[in-house]
């Protein structure tokens, strides 16, 4: 009988523990048969799961919407280029504190053995 077959057959086994266990099925798993599966596939037989597997991904909303809300402008686009541009130019130097730490210890100040590995660790490929 198939229901002592879907009992008894192993769904394959997932990469991602929490993904349900028939082959490819986007979901999470839900219910625990012996095999890890989502609701939709826990209730069927699974001569039925790769058609049940390609609804779950037709049923699927996409996690990022990718039509643009409120399309910008291109003046708009060009102001925000701008603005990010005039942010890249000004930022502050990431290294600022090996920099620091550098010309404290030029300046004969006993740093700490870490300091002196961080600082030379950080500024390894500016030297
Ligand atoms: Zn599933």
């Amino acid at each position: 009988m198939a229901l002592e077959t879907w009992k008894t057959k192993p769904a394959e086994p997932e990469t991602d523990e929490l993904l349900c266990q028939a082959h490819g099925c986007p979901n999470r798993w839900a219910v625990d048969t012996g095999s890890r599966l989502c609701s939709d596939h826990a209730w069927a037989e699974p001569h039925k799961w790769p058609q049940i597997t390609q609804a779950q991904f037709h049923k699927r909303k996409p996690l990022v919407n990718t039509e643009p809300t409120n399309p910008m402008t291109q003046a708009e686009k060009v102001a925000t280029l701008n603005a990010l541009r005039d942010m890249m130019k000004n930022r502050p130097d990431p290294k600022a504190w090996a920099h620091t730490l550098r010309d404290r210890e030029n300046a004969g100040e006993e740093l700490t053995r870490t300091q002196r590995e961080a600082w030379r660790t950080a500024l390894k490929r500016d030297v």
